[in-house]
Order: C-alpha cells, then structure tokens, then sequence
C-alpha cells in the first residue's frame, strides 16, 4: 500500500487494523469513482498473501510517509518480488477473486443483462456457488486456499448488486470461512444492505486534491492545462479522469479524420471538441443566438460519440451505460462553463477556465441553472428517458439563463 496518493486516511486505517493482526472478514471501501478505492482492494490482498511481507517504520517511507501514523509505526507492505505478489501482478493469483462488470455477461444465461447489475447468477457462480441441479457450480468461496494464505475476494461496483445477490451473500458474511476476506467497493454504501453494512469494517475514500491529480495526469500524457482541465472536470477522480482523457483523444482523433471545420476557432487547442462545442452553445443561448433544444442536441449527440468511443475499448459492456455516463460528462460540462460565470460574477478565482465569450450572469440565476445540472446527472444515473430528460434540462437552463440576461 505504497504508491496510492491522497488517501491517507483510508491508508492509515487499513495499516492500523493489519498492524493490530484482526482483520475483518468483510470490508466496504466507499468513496467517489477513480480515487484508488480498488487498487487499495489490490494492495491490500497482495500484502495478506505475500510470502515475505516488508515491516517499515513510516518515516523510512519516503515521499509516501504517512502523516496521520506516527513516525515510528511499523506498516506492512507487500514485498512485490515473491511469487505471490508477481501473480498479482499478472492478475494470476489462484486465491484473489474479482467479481467485477466484466462477469455478467458470462453469467447472463438468459442474455438479456443489460450490464448494469450484478445478478445472483454472478455471485453464485464467482462466490457462494449453485446447487440447482441444471447449473451446478461448486462454492469457491469454501475451497481451500491454494496457497495457504487465505483468500480474498473484491467485488468491485458491489452497490449494483441486486437485492437477491446481496441476501446470498448476506448468509455467507454471517457465518465466513476462516482465512477468508471479502472487500465490497462502492460509490453508494447506502445501496448495500444494512445487514452487510453492519458486518463490515468501513472504509472512507475521498476526493483527490489538484496537487495530487495534476502531476499524475502529466504523467499519463497530458499537457499542463489539459491535466488542469482534466482536475477540475473529474471532479477529483482520476481514474474519470484518464478515462475521459482516453476518451477526449480517440474521439478528437475521429474528428479531425472527419476534418470537421465547424468547430469553433479557440485560441486554447487543448480543449477537446465536446467542450467546445457545448460551451459556444451555451454562449449562444445566453445571447439568444441558441434555444435550448440546440443544447440538448449537442449533449445527446456527445454523449453517443463518448459511448461509441468506450465500446471500442470494452466492447461487452451496457452501450446505454455509456450513454448516460456520456451525459453525465456532458452536464458536467455545463456545470463548469455556470461555474465560470458565477466566478466572474463574484470575482473568485477561476482554475482552467472553459473557452468562452460569455463573462458573469447573475448570482442567483448561475445557481439555479447549476440545480438543474445537478438534478439531470443524478436522473442520468437512474433510468430517466435520456432524450425526455435532456430536453427538460436544457429547456429548463434556457429559461434560468435568458432571466439572467440583463434588460
Ligand atoms: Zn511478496
């Protein structure tokens, strides 16, 4: 648990329950998308199951000490050389299971899974096991370690279980093997069940700062503003952020091959073309030039062009799923072009700021546009029609923004 940055919290917990040698049999790492929730899920089964575990005083850990342990406390860390850490590695190792998105179409026998839950089926056959006659699938949640050091299971999106799945795993919580650990990472604890809430060892995750995401991105491939940019859209995600920034890259690919000269001339290239075009589309609604179906147009068209894009990177996963992370992406976009505003308005400080002609609205108006944003990207999430809720969006927008403009 070396190189997660920006979690010390959640670090110094999991080092402080290790330490003590009473590991939970269940856990919850809850927090935000893309903050290291998982890789800290990884690291921590690598550091159980090592065969030559390293004990480090935290100030012999570099520019990773730990300000929140003392000085002294001794962590425990995978030594990342043995054939148990190389495993994990290459994503080999026989007694850590992830049960992830990827499993349900292997699982949907029915094929009629849309990818957005994890059905029973998947906990059956990646955990408890299923003794129907038709379908018979041995628990492997019960075998034996293979390599005698337990066995630790991460179910990764576990919120999206079904309530079924959730129940069955429920019993198998309440009575666990022994040397056998379960880590339920989520975005929403308050999606699990309250009975395997109350079983689990919590773990907070946060929002990563700027300081830590900016050199990350950079690192990754992105340019300074571009990383900034990158920041500030996540919302202090990284792993939303390279997504998006993987996403930005093929799609702007796409349309430079198209050699798409409408987008609008801007004297910052690095801004990639959805921003673009969403923002002079806002532009033009506030001087009138626009309605808002012209903006939900814009947003819809985007948000398919995202998710055409993700499907080539993952071609087995929900193409309505990415839509309407597409969408969400999009009226995270809006969002940010009203957040500049309001910071003109109030004379606050504007970090990577999207390309626009527009200077401040008024107050109240930004922040009533700025609720109808929030209120659409959590109706995108639930199973609002997408073009239904698009078009009451930014119908919605444009009244909230021509009030702003002043007589
Ligand atoms: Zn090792």
């Amino acid at each position: 648990m070396l190189n997660i940055q920006g979690q010390s919290t959640a670090l110094a917990h999991i080092q402080r329950v290790v330490h003590s040698g009473r590991i939970a049999s269940t856990w919850i790492f809850a927090g935000p998308t893309g903050v290291g929730k998982f890789h800290t899920a990884v690291e921590m089964a690598k550091t159980s199951l090592c065969d030559h575990p390293i004990h480090r005083p935290n100030m012999q850990n570099g520019e990773l000490f730990n300000a929140l342990l003392e000085p002294d406390f001794v962590l425990t860390l995978p030594c990342g050389q043995c054939e148990s850490c190389k495993a994990i590695e290459l994503s080999t190792h026989p007694d850590l299971h992830v049960v992830s998105r990827e499993l349900i179409r292997y699982h949907d026998r029915d094929g009629k899974s849309k990818g957005t839950t994890l059905s029973i089926q998947v906990i059956r056959g990646e955990m408890i096991g299923d003794d129907s006659p038709e379908h018979r699938v041995e628990p492997k949640i019960y075998k034996r370690s293979q390599r005698g050091r337990g066995k630790w299971f991460i179910i990764d999106d576990a919120d999206v279980m079904v309530i079924p799945a959730q129940t069955s795993l429920l019993k198998t919580l309440e009575e666990p093997p022994a040397q056998t650990f379960i880590i339920l990472i989520t975005t929403s604890p308050t999606e699990l069940l309250s009975t395997i809430r109350s079983r689990s060892q919590f773990v907070q995750f946060r929002d990563l700062s700027f300081a830590v995401m900016v050199p990350e991105l950079v690192n990754r491939g992105a340019g300074e503003a571009q990383a900034k940019l990158l920041a500030r859209l996540s919302g202090g995600s990284l792993g939303r952020a390279i997504i998006f920034m993987q996403a930005v890259i093929a799609s702007d690919r796409d349309e430079q091959d198209k050699a798409d000269t409408k987008t609008p001339a801007t004297d910052q290239p690095a801004f990639p073309h959805w921003i673009n075009t969403i923002s002079s589309t806002l532009d033009n609604i506030f001087t009138g030039r626009n309605g808002g179906m012209a903006l939900a147009e814009v947003i819809q068209k985007s948000a398919e062009q995202y998710a055409k894009t993700m499907l080539k990177r993952d071609p087995l996963a929900s193409k309505d799923r990415f839509v309407r992370d597409g969408v969400g992406l999009m009226l995270g976009f809006v969002a940010a072009w009203l957040d500049d505003r309001l910071r003109h308005a109030t004379g606050a400080q504007i970090i990577a700021p999207l390309p626009s002609h527009v200077q401040a609205i008024p107050l109240a108006n930004a922040q009533e546009c700025i609720a109808v944003c929030r209120q659409a990207e959590m109706q995108a999430d639930m199973n609002a029609h997408i073009g239904v809720l698009l078009a009451s969006t930014c119908i919605a927008l444009e009244q909230a923004l021509r009030t702003a403009v002043p007589a």
